[in-house]
C-alpha cells in the first residue's frame, strides 16, 4: 500500500524550525518508501490564521527543497464535512450536547485546584434527556458537543519512534470538546482533534509523524478513529528541539523561523542537511554532507531519538561552510553580488567578482560573511592598532612601501598581475635588502588596515584592478 504522509501546519506564524524539521522527517520517510508527502493547512482558527503565513510556510518548505506531491488542502474549506461527522457521532451516541457555561467551568476548575486535582470536566451533561436539552435551549444557553471518553478505556499504540505508548481514558481530562459553542441545535465550529481525524482519514494518511507535544492528542484521536470506524494510521512522535540549556527552542533563542536562518546567510541545502540530524544520526557516517535524496535512502523513523534534540550552532555552521566551499563559483558569486548591491558597492568587472569570490570562499561560514570579508575591497579600512604599531615601530616598514610606490610609478604599472607582484617584491628584497616578510606585512596593513586578511598577492591584484592599491599605500606614508 502506498505510504501517505502529511504536514499539517497551522498558519498562525512564520515557518518555524520545529515545523520544518517535522516536515523534513515526513518528507524523508515518504521518499524512502516511494510514498507521497502532502500538506494540509489547518486554518480553522480564523482569528490567528493569516494568508501571509500560509504563503510563508509553503515558500519556506519549497526553499528547503521539501516539495509536496498533491495540491495542499485547506481545512477551513471542509467545515461542513467535519460537522457532518460530529452529527454522526451524536447519532450513534458517542457524543452529546453539553451546556456547562464558562462560569460553571471556571467554578469547577477552582474547586479542583483547591483540592489539588488536575483540571477535568465532570461530564455533567452526558445523560441529559431530550426534555432537559430543550429546556436549556429555551433558556438561551449555548452548547458545545462533547465526545464521551470512557474512564476505564485503555489506549495503546505502537509508536514508530517511542515503541508502545499506553494512555488511560481517565487521564484525558474528561469528555472531549469537539466543537465551539453554538446556540439552539446548531453545531459550532469543529475543533482540532475532530477535524484532524476526519481529514487524515479523507486524505488516506497512513503515517502520522508529528511533534511529541501531540502525544495526548493522539490518545484522544484514537478514540475518535474507533468511534467513526476509521482505519488507524501508524503514529510517530518526534523529539522537541532544545536550546543549549536543554529548554525548548523558542523565540527567545533569537532565531526560530526559517526566514531568519535565510537572512543570516544559511543555504537551504545546508540547513535541510543539518535538520536531518536534529534527533537522528547516521549509523556509520562516511560523510555527513548529504543531499536530501541521499539522506532519504538511509533515513529510518525507528532510528529517531526519543530524547530532545539539542540545537548545535557549531555543527550547522560547519555544514554551511562545507556547502559554501563546494559551491560553484558563479553561483556563489551571484549570491555575494546581491549583498554588494545592497551595500551600494560597485565592482569593476564580472571577472573581478569571480576572483574576489574565489579569494574569500574558503573562509566563509555564512553567505553574509561576504560583506565583512569583501568590505576592504570597496571601502577604506581604518588602520588598526596592530597595523599602526607595525608601521611605526618596524624599521623598514614604511620604507618598503615607498619602494613599492616607486616601482609602480617608474614602470608605469596600471594593473598588477600575480607575476608582476612577485617580481616587485623580489626586486625590493634583493636590491634594498628588505625582508620579504616585512614588505608583505606592510602591504597588508596598507590594504586591510591590520596584519590579517586573505592571500596578499591575489588581493593586490584585485586592489590594482579596482585602482585603489596606490592610494592605499600612499595613505600609510602621510
Ligand atoms: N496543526 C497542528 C500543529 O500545527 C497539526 C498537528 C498534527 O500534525 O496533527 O501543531
Amino acid at each position: 500500500m502506498e505510504k501517505r504522509l502529511r504536514l499539517a501546519p497551522s498558519p498562525t506564524g512564520l515557518l518555524h524550525i520545529g515545523t520544518a524539521r517535522t516536515a523534513l522527517f515526513n518528507w524523508l520517510y515518504a521518499k524512502k518508501n516511494s510514498g507521497k508527502f502532502l500538506i494540509r493547512i489547518e486554518d480553522t482558527d480564523v482569528v490567528r490564521s493569516k494568508a501571509e503565513y500560509t504563503k510563508n510556510i509553503l515558500e519556506g518548505l519549497k526553499w528547503l527543497g521539501l516539495n509536496w506531491d498533491e495540491e495542499p488542502i485547506k481545512q477551513s474549506q471542509r467545515m461542513t464535512i467535519h460537522k457532518n461527522h460530529i452529527k454522526r457521532l451524536l447519532e450513534i451516541g458517542a457524543a452529546y450536547r453539553c451546556f456547562t457555561s464558562e462560569s460553571e467551568i471556571l467554578e469547577l476548575r477552582e474547586k479542583q485546584k483547591t483540592n489539588g486535582l488536575p483540571p477535568k470536566h465532570d461530564n455533567r451533561h452526558r445523560n441529559l434527556t431530550s426534555k432537559e436539552i430543550e429546556e436549556f435551549i429555551s433558556q438561551g444557553r449555548s452548547s458545545v458537543i462533547r465526545f464521551k471518553i470512557d474512564e476505564e478505556t485503555e489506549i495503546k499504540w505502537e509508536d514508530q519512534i517511542r515503541g508502545e505508548i499506553k494512555w488511560r481514558g481517565k487521564d484525558l481530562g474528561g469528555d472531549l470538546v469537539l466543537s465551539r459553542r453554538a446556540l439552539g441545535y446548531e453545531i459550532g465550529d469543529p475543533l482540532y482533534n475532530l477535524a484532524v481525524v476526519v481529514d487524515d482519514n479523507f486524505m488516506n494518511i497512513t503515517h502520522v509523524v508529528r511533534g511529541e507535544d501531540h502525544i495526548s492528542n493522539t490518545a484522544k484521536q484514537i478514540l475518535i478513529y474507533r468511534a467513526l470506524d476509521f482505519k488507524l494510521p501508524i503514529f510517530s512522535h518526534t523529539p522537541l528541539i532544545l536550546n543549549s540549556e536543554g529548554k525548548k527552542l523558542s523565540k527567545r533563542d533569537s532565531v526560530t523561523s526559517i526566514d531568519e536562518f535565510k537572512e543570516m546567510g544559511y543555504l537551504p541545502e545546508a540547513l535541510a542537511n543539518y535538520m536531518a540530524f536534529l534527533g537522528w544520526a547516521i549509523k556509520t557516517p562516511e560523510s555527513e554532507i548529504l543531499t536530501l535524496s541521499e539522506i532519504s535512502k538511509i533515513f529510518n523513523l525507528s532510528e529517531v531519538n526519543k530524547a530532545g534534540a539539542k540545537f548545535n550552532w557549531e555543527k550547522l555552521n560547519w555544514i554551511n561552510a562545507q556547502y559554501i566551499k563546494k559551491m560553484e563559483l558563479t553561483k556563489l558569486s551571484a549570491f555575494i553580488k546581491n549583498y554588494w548591491i545592497d551595500m551600494g558597492w560597485k565592482s569593476p568587472s564580472k571577472e573581478w567578482d569571480l576572483k574576489l569570490t574565489a579569494l574569500i570562499q574558503d573562509s566563509m561560514i555564512l553567505l553574509k560573511d561576504a560583506v565583512e570579508q569583501s568590505k576592504p575591497f570597496f571601502s577604506l579600512s581604518q588602520i588598526q592598532k596592530d597595523g599602526n604599531e607595525f608601521l611605526e615601530n618596524k624599521k623598514e616598514a614604511k620604507e618598503s612601501l615607498k619602494y613599492v610606490l616607486y616601482y609602480l610609478k617608474e614602470e608605469n604599472i596600471s594593473k598588477i598581475t600575480n607575476d608582476k607582484a612577485q617580481e616587485i617584491i623580489s626586486k625590493i628584497s634583493t636590491k634594498h635588502s628588505i625582508k620579504k616578510g616585512i614588505l608583505m606585512k606592510s602591504l597588508r596593513v596598507a590594504f586591510f588596515g591590520c596584519l590579517s586578511g586573505p592571500d596578499l598577492i591575489q588581493s593586490w591584484e584585485l586592489f590594482s584592478e579596482n585602482k585603489s592599491d596606490i592610494s592605499l599605500i600612499e595613505r600609510c606614508l602621510i
